[in-house]
């Protein structure tokens, strides 16, 4: 799965694999070594693909807490959802993912989170 993230340094956008998150990589561009950041260093790194590694939800989950995102919902069956959605470019990142019950999800499926919150008349919880 590839990753992309800024180097701490040169702040260019690179890529690397996911795998080497952590590791210390040399940056083409400025040419100096640092470790790759993850998800809790750069929230809005993201991967290439519309699944998330599992480090990536678990810093959600710490970030925005592991309930359905809208307001009053109890539903414990949660996944995460792309706030943009993936199919209209949104990104794979801890900035782009919500807690979402499995059936909010599916009933926003690709539309745009908050144009899907009006026309449902639902609220985000705060
Ligand atoms: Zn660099
Ligand atoms: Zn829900």
């Amino acid at each position: 799965m590839d990753w992309y993230f800024k180097c701490p340094l040169c702040a260019k956008e690179r890529r690397t694999d996911w795998g080497n998150v952590g590791e210390l990589i040399r940056c083409g561009l400025c040419k100096k070594s640092r470790k790759v950041p993850g998800p809790s260093d750069q929230p809005d790194a993201y991967v290439g693909d519309h699944s998330w590694p599992i480090d990536m939800e678990r810093e959600v989950f710490r970030i925005k807490g592991k309930d359905c995102i809208i307001d009053g919902c109890r539903d414990k069956e949660i996944t995460l959802d792309h706030i943009k959605a993936h199919s209209k470019g949104g990104r794979t990142s801890v900035g782009n993912l919500q807690p979402m019950c499995k059936s909010h999800n599916s009933s926003k499926n690709d539309s745009d989170f908050y144009i899907w919150l009006r026309e449902n008349r639902l609220k985000a919880r705060q």
